[in-house]
């Protein structure tokens, strides 16, 4: 899969990855739609810190290709919007109702930025 890597502040490259295979909770989407966030931008100034060969990206819509064990609400072929945000469901804003401000460890801003993202 073509994937935007960011290598150091100033430098990311479009490169071929391998299509991931989904862990347990988690869907692979094949990206039908994407952008660059502003966050993105703080990426490659070097302003926010991620790891090298990171793939960045945390804005999508998609197609589930695979989904791993454990996942029951959604199927291969579901068309999806990604949460820039992953809710961990336990933490103070998560259990307000408030899931796409979740901070709790388990959760908060993870694709693009802990983790590969779209
Ligand atoms: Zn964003
Ligand atoms: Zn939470």
């Amino acid at each position: 899969m073509r994937s935007l890597v960011f290598h150091k502040p100033g430098c990311i490259a479009l490169e071929e990855r391998p299509v991931p295979t989904p862990g347990y909770s988690e869907v692979v989407i094949q990206v039908t739609l994407t952008t660059i966030c502003g966050t993105d931008l703080h990426i490659l100034k070097g302003e926010y810190a991620v790891k090298q060969g990171l793939i960045l990206g945390h804005e999508a819509v998609g197609i589930i290709h695979e989904v791993g064990q454990g996942i029951t609400d959604y199927k291969v072929g579901d068309r999806v919007l990604v949460g820039a945000i992953t809710p961990c469901g336990q933490c103070g804003a998560c259990l307000n109702g408030n899931r796409s401000q979740c901070g709790g460890p388990a959760g908060g801003w993870k694709l693009g930025n802990t983790i590969d993202g779209a």
